[in-house]
This record gives C-alpha cells, sequence and structure tokens, in this order.
C-alpha cells in the first residue's frame, strides 16, 4: 500500500467508495465521474502504478482483472449488448490515478477511435 495514492487508501476503506465486487486480489467500486451509464473501476489490491509496471508475477492478476470485469458486465446487464474494457497508461493515454485499473464502462453505445 502507497499512503500517497488515492486507490490505495479507497483499498484500504481510509476513503468512502461505492463498491460492486472484491475478492483477495481484486476490488471493484463505480467511477465517481461517470462516462457511461454503467462506469466500473477495476483496481488491483495490489499496488502497481500502471501496466509498464507488471512483472510476470502480475499476469494472472490481469487476467484475474478482465474476467471479473466480464463478470460484473454480466451482473450489471450490459453484457449482451457490448461493453468496453479500457486501460490508461500514462499521460498521452489519460491516465491520472497511478495505480493500475481497469475501466468497465457500458450502456451506451461508444465510439470508435476514442478521443
Ligand atoms: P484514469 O484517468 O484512467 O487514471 O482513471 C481514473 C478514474 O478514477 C477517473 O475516471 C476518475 O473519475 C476516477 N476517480 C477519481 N477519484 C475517484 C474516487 N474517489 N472514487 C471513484 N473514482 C474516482
Ligand atoms: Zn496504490
Amino acid at each position: 500500500m502507497s499512503s500517497d495514492c488515492l486507490f490505495c487508501r479507497i483499498i484500504a476503506g481510509e476513503l468512502p467508495s461505492s463498491q460492486v465486487y472484491t475478492d483477495d486480489s481484486v476490488l471493484a467500486i463505480r467511477d465517481i465521474s461517470p462516462q457511461a451509464p454503467t462506469h466500473v473501476l477495476l483496481l488491483a489490491r495490489k499496488h502497481i502504478a500502471s501496466v509498464g509496471d507488471l512483472r510476470k508475477a502480475d499476469h494472472d492478476l490481469m487476467g484475474k482483472i478482465f474476467a471479473v470485469g466480464a463478470e460484473i458486465a454480466t451482473r450489471e446487464g450490459i453484457a449482451d449488448d457490448g461493453y468496453r474494457l479500457v486501460v490508461n497508461v500514462g499521460r498521452n493515454g489519460g491516465q491520472t490515478v497511478d495505480h493500475l485499473h481497469v475501466h468497465l464502462l457500458g450502456g451506451r453505445r461508444m465510439a470508435w477511435p476514442p478521443g
């Protein structure tokens, strides 16, 4: 845990969040500024700054995060129409919180290419 990391503080329960899923390695919360009718953030419980910092030992965790995203999409009723799983990396990628997370967005038609 990194005490100056927003998502580590949410995971530690020091800051409030709206949880939609939790287990020993993943916490899913609703995004505070939703960009779609369903906008969930899948957080790795472990502090990893970004995709660029993944180690071999984290590969199973990434697979798990995507599987949990699919499970939540089904539970939220957006799976049949489709949805998007997004990882922003670094400044050009639009990453604003340096703690690994995957966005689950759905409930509306997504544009391509993204902005
Ligand atoms: P990114 O820009 O990919 O790093 O995503 C960070 C996301 O975290 C943004 O979509 C923010 O709206 C969201 N966010 C920031 N603070 C909070 C918070 N306290 N609770 C839930 N989501 C947050
Ligand atoms: Zn963190």
